[in-house]
């Protein structure tokens, strides 16, 4: 009885969630980027898009935020869109940084989500990268495993789905891509914007990302959440070459969220 209850609440909840997420992906659009906002291309995705990084300021601490690194998670682009012109009007708030946005690192997968809105499963189509890698397992840890998981729905444990983690670890054009900018500028701080949850998760034992997920749990009321193990995770990597990170899990699928989390990024910078 339990177990029908909860299945007539789920198929209720999809078709809300799925009007909802029809709703924001329509009204809320990815802003046009100010004209002002400079960018670069850091290569190429597997299909030959643009890998575009916005770069703020000149300061010594390095802060990469990025989005899209699951292409059907199409709010953090917009997310992240929002955040670019917020800073072409505010850097000079963040003198001591320099920030480096990437809006989209999957923009392969990103397409595929905008030409199939799956709005019947929350918005799967598009995670992956053309070459069907989740790229959010890809990252050459210690814990690599080409056939792994994603778990999804509440509490991320209602599903759990096969995904390919690559052939080998770090095989992919975008994972080679974002490692290659954290090396080379040598950049100590990630937040990576993901969907959704409404949740952080600092890894734990990391004291400033500890600090960035109090600011998100007092100024966006996202719950933190501790051991989330996910092998060949940037997460993971970040840990293993001692970057500070966080993963930031936004509160909708398709909306930008900006309103919800602007606040706790806007003290996040200015900690630093
Ligand atoms: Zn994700």
């Amino acid at each position: 009885m339990e177990n029908l209850f909860y299945k007539i609440k789920y198929y209720f909840g999809t078709i809300y969630r799925g009007l909802i997420g029809r709703f924001h992906n329509i009204f809320d659009k990815a802003p046009a980027i100010k004209s002002g906002a400079e960018w670069y291309s850091l290569g190429d995705s597997t299909q030959g898009r643009n890998i575009r990084c916005y770069k703020f300021g000149q300061g010594e601490k390095k802060i990469l935020l990025m989005g899209g690194i699951h292409g059907n998670e199409v709010g953090t682009v917009k997310l992240a869109h929002n955040l670019i012109n917020w800073l072409c009007g505010n850097q000079l708030r963040f003198s001591n940084l320099t920030i480096f946005v990437v809006p989209c690192l999957n923009p392969d997968g990103a397409e595929v989500a905008r030409q199939f809105p799956d709005y019947k499963h929350r918005g799967r189509i598009g995670r992956l990268n053309a070459r069907d890698v989740d790229l959010n397992r890809n990252f050459p840890t210690t814990d690599f495993m080409s056939q792994t998981t994603w778990k999804t729905g509440r509490n991320y444990h209602d599903e759990t789905i096969a995904v390919f983690g690559g052939d080998f670890a770090g095989s992919e054009a975008e994972t080679k891509i974002i490692m290659d900018l954290i090396k080379k500028e040598n950049i100590k701080n990630i937040i990576a914007f993901h969907n959704m949850g409404s949740d952080v998760m600092p890894v734990s034992g990391d004291a400033v990302a500890e600090t960035w997920a109090q600011i998100y749990f007092k100024k966006a009321k996202f719950k933190i959440r501790y051991n989330v193990n996910l092998s060949g995770s940037l997460s993971s990597w970040a840990k293993e070459n001692n970057i500070h990170y966080l993963t930031v899990e936004g509160s909708s699928r398709w909306g930008s969220d900006w309103h919800r989390q602007y606040k706790a990024i806007e003290e996040i910078l200015a900690s630093m």
